[in-house]
């Protein structure tokens, strides 16, 4: 059976992650959207346990699909699935150049992973979490953004923030 892996910190889910990952449970018998904990990103908008829920909620569609999450290398998360393939989206040339060195990385670690590329849908290329957030910020209608069934959730958390 073959296996792909989504990572990504999904914060929140967008509806850029959401073709690839639909595109991936095409592909793949299994996919596992493994929601990282990046130490990298300052100030998460959402906790872990509320991307999962987001996230389920969302992936709840496709019956191939489930969520993990993981705090450590994706290299060695990767390897407790045998045959697995980590699957990414790609935008533009600054996500391909950071993917590559990301790829060199994972196969030092685990010389075994492969990385497929899907790249991005045109309609989707400009979309990002943090481009999310920064509309949410603004209290914006994000709709054509994020999936339906969690815009209301996402706006409610922006209007919190800005209120803080
Ligand atoms: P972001 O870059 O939006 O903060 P993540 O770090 O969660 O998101 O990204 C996880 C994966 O999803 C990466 O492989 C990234 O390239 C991919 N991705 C993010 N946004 C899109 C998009 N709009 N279209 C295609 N792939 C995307």
């Amino acid at each position: 059976m073959s296996l792909a892996i989504c990572p990504g910190s999904f914060d929140p889910i967008t509806l850029g992650h959401l073709d690839i990952i639909s595109r991936s449970a095409q592909i793949f018998d299994n996919v596992i959207v493994c929601i990282m904990f990046n130490s990298n990103k300052t100030k998460p908008m959402f906790a872990i346990s509320e991307r999962v829920e987001m996230v389920k909620k969302v992936v709840e569609r496709f019956p191939n699909v489930r969520v993990d999450t993981s705090d450590g290398l994706l290299a060695e998360y990767a390897k407790q699935f045998d045959g697995a393939v980590i699957v990414k989206g790609l935008r533009a040339a600054s996500d391909f150049e950071y993917e590559f060195q990301m790829n060199h990385i994972n196969k030092k670690i685990n010389p075994e992973l492969e990385t497929m590329f899907l790249t991005a849908n045109e309609k989707y290329t400009f979309l990002s979490s943090s481009v999310v957030r920064e509309v949410a910020s603004y209290g914006a209608d994000l709709t054509g953004f994020v999936p339906r069934e969690i815009v209301d959730e996402i706006e409610e958390k922006a209007k919190l923030w800005r209120q803080k």
